[in-house]
Formats: C-alpha cells, structure tokens, sequence
C-alpha cells in the first residue's frame, strides 16, 4: 500500500496582517467534498466498536474531529484554487506571498496544512492544501499513475484533521502510530458495516 506523504507548509511571515479573511458564507465545492468524505470515515469509526476503542484508546475524541472538520477549508490545487495565495487563504502577509499551487509545487506532499511562525510559536491554521497526490497515486507494481482510491483520501484527510485537531505534527502523529495507514488498520472498512453497529463487542 502506498504511504500517502503529508506535511505543514510553514510560511515566512510578513510584520503586518493582511486583516481577516473574507467571509465565505458558502463552503466552497472543494471543502464541501472532503468535508463529507471524512466526516463519513469518522462515523464508520464510531460505529465499529474495535474502531472506536482504538482511537479512544490514543484519546482520539471523534465528535473534536468532527468539530475540526467542519472548521476547515480545503484547497485543491489541481483547480481555480490553486491560484489563491497564502494572504488571502489564511489572512497573513506572507513573504513571499506565493500560490497554493507553487507551495504545492514545492513539498512532496499529498496534502498539508498551511502554518506558520508567529514570534517563535508556530501557527497551524485551519485550511488543507490537497496536491495532485489527492487525485493520482503511483501504483506500486509499475509505476504508473493511477486514480486514489476514495479510502486512500479518506486516510489522508483524516490524517490532516488529526494534525488540526491534535495541534501535532508528523513527529508525533508518527510516534503514537497515528499514522492513518497504521492507526486505520485497525479499522478495516466492513462491507457490512450493519453487523458492527454500537456496542457490538470489541474483540470483532
Ligand atoms: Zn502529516
């Protein structure tokens, strides 16, 4: 299985904010769609007693993770989104000010999260850069670029609002096996999810 590779995007502060982000009343189609992926994940979780014990275990609250989720915006560099830059996305002057899509083209990443220093405390913000990662992957076997498969995204986004969520970086999602692959291989995706309903016992 592929890892899918993510990161933090730390940018260079300029000394002035821009001032706040434009008001978005309506999410747009991008966050609309990743928002509903994860946040489908995050129920299959929860309704896998084995799952769910997993993630309380690593004191993972799910409803904090759907509470993330629904606070962040995701940006798909591969469309018009891409040509936002850092300022207007997170509402600070960053120098330079680049594209999503150059930072995107700079990092070997799948998706990341935008962030940066304050004085000496680093910021991590609530929007997700989704590269060309999100819609392609290497197939292991030859080589060649085949489409992500919808699990391979769920993990990813998931592994991006554990980031959010838990304020952690790789370091530690990595050290506590929070890795999605690892942490989700607990959490096979049932083909009948109805037989792993709440209180179905653990050892399923
Ligand atoms: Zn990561």
């Amino acid at each position: 299985m592929n890892i899918l590779v993510t990161m933090s995007w730390i940018a260079v502060l300029g000394a002035r904010n821009v001032g706040a982000v434009p008001p978005q009343e309506h999410p747009a189609v991008t966050t609309q769609m990743a928002r509903k992926l994860v946040l489908e994940r995050i129920d299959e979780i929860a309704q896998n007693g084995h799952c769910r014990q997993t993630f309380w275990k690593e004191k993972i609250d799910l409803n904090l993770l759907r509470f993330t989720v629904e606070q962040t915006r995701f940006y798909d560099v591969a469309g018009r989104e891409g040509n936002l830059k850092f300022s207007a996305v997170v509402g600070k002057l960053a120098s330079p000010d680049q594209t999503l899509r150059v930072l995107a083209s700079e990092v070997e990443a799948d998706a990341f999260v935008l962030g940066y220093y304050d004085a000496n405390r680093y910021v991590r913000t609530r929007h997700v850069v989704l590269t060309h990662g999100y819609h392609e992957q290497p197939d292991p076997s030859d080589g060649r670029l085949r489409a992500t498969t919808m699990e391979e995204k769920q993990n990813l986004l998931l592994h991006e609002i554990l980031h959010i969520a838990l304020g952690k970086d790789d370091d530690d999602l990595n050290s506590r096996a929070l890795c999605p692959l690892r942490l989700l291989a607990f959490c096979q995706r049932s083909r009948t999810a109805s037989a792993t309903i709440e209180g179905s016992p653990a050892s399923e």
